[in-house]
């Protein structure tokens, strides 16, 4: 295991109905009463929750600032007028209510606020990092991403068509209750949860190779979302499978399996890179790359992958080589089974000059067991044509 120091800031609640009771408490520790109330594109008004909140809100003296509009695959442009309305009305706190795309533009907004020059530049150009943070808490409304757990945002700038990763604040708070994924459509649990088995196996697959505690709590993790996602499909009244894969997107995220470990989230920038171009679906691209991508690893990578196979998805060959690879079919099976897509196609996404434009402009990683050129890459989306 490498060498780490572990501190984390975000304080949790968890559990099913907890939402207002977590909220009013937060609320009532908080510095200031101007809130910036932040959602997405209209589902918390259709599900009755923002009059909710807005009703808590108000019950603790705060006054509200509607922030809302904002968009899956947020954009640079939303952030930027988010961090305007923070200035100009002076506010307070700012309170994400939403998935990981609304979690994360704020990351950014609280950061750009306190910024007189763009984030953007300073992170990409002078690899200089914000300090400063107007405060913020994540009420998760779709799990999956465990966005509300890391200061990582991943941002789409639509001028150079880039989706890349910028670091912002970390929430204070996280509230998960998992009531409030109720509503979402199983299309999006089941991409969402794929995300979080995506998050366990590029961190899983990371360096160093050698398996250590935190890889043994990733397997267990993994196994827990398979078997709830499972669960959850075939029956969407289980609140224990539903609250269960909701802490395992936050446990993804929230450093614990990273500890000791590189990462190398290389599925993950092809799949922004392509959703920079098509502003695809996280999860849903994730899953056309990941069994592909692991095939081009079976050489490099099959101790890891094998163990994976047996601890994971419980298959075994008669060679190391062999059980590398029933593992990556058993991944591509699951993924068949859970109804995500494994094609391009299936997700209209049909020009393969795209696909040659997200594999030149991805950010690359220095690779877990196998440094990929940006002609593998395209390869490895290729083969998903
Ligand atoms: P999302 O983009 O936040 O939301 C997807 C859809 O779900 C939206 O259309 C939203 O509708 C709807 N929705 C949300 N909550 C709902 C509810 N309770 N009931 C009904 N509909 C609901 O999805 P996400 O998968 O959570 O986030 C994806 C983004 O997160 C991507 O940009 C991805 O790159 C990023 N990401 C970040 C991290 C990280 O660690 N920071 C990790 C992985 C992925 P409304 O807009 O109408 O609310
Ligand atoms: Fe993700």
């Amino acid at each position: 295991m490498d060498r780490f120091t572990y501190q984390y800031p975000v304080r949790q609640h968890f559990g099913k109905g907890c939402a207002e009771s977590a909220i009013k408490e937060e609320m009532n520790r908080i510095a200031g009463n101007n809130v910036l109330l932040a959602y997405g594109g209209g589902s918390l008004k259709r599900t009755g929750m923002y009059d909710k909140i807005v009703g808590w809100l108000h019950e603790c003296g705060k006054t509200v600032t509607d922030f809302g509009g904002i968009m899956p695959n947020p954009t640079y442009a939303k952030v930027q007028e988010g961090a305007k309305m923070v200035r100009e009305q002076g506010i307070d706190f700012i309170l994400a209510v939403g998935g990981g795309s609304v979690i994360d533009c704020c990351k950014i907004v609280s950061a750009q606020a306190k910024l007189d020059e763009d984030i953007w530049e300073m992170q990409y150009a002078k690899h200089q990092y914000p300090t400063e943070f107007v405060p913020m808490g994540a009420v998760v409304t779709a799990s999956g991403t465990g966005a509300e757990q890391n200061n990582g945002a991943v941002i789409t700038h639509e001028e150079k068509k880039l989706k890349q990763p910028l670091l912002g604040a970390y929430h204070t708070f996280a509230v998960l209750d998992s009531d409030l994924t109720r509503t979402l459509p199983m299309k999006q649990v089941i991409s969402g949860a794929f995300d979080t088995l995506s998050h366990c196996m590029e961190t899983y697959m990371g360096r160093p190779q050698a398996t250590n505690l935190s890889d043994e709590i990733n397997e267990s993790v993994m196994r827990s979302v398979i078997k709830n996602l499972r669960a959850l499909i075939a029956n969407p009244d289980d609140d224990l499978a539903r609250g269960e894969l909701m802490w395992a997107s936050a446990m993804a995220e929230n450093g614990l399996l990273k500890l000791g470990k590189q990462t190398d989230f290389q599925c993950h920038m092809l799949e922004h890179a392509v959703g920079a171009y098509t502003d695809c679906n996280h999860g849903q691209g994730l899953a056309v790359i990941h069994p592909i991508l692991y095939r081009h690893l079976l050489s490099e990578g099959k101790e890891k992958l094998a163990r994976m196979a047996q601890e994971v998805w419980k298959v075994k060959g008669d060679t190391t080589e062999q059980t590398a690879s029933l593992g990556v079919e058993a991944l591509a099976g699951f993924i068949r089974e859970i109804g995500l897509p494994t094609r391009w196609s299936e997700m209209g996404i049909t020009d393969e000059t795209v696909l040659r434009a997200a594999a030149d402009t991805c950010f690359l990683m220095p690779g877990c067991c196998k440094q990929f050129t940006r002609d593998e890459l395209y390869e490895v989306l290729r083969e998903g044509m």
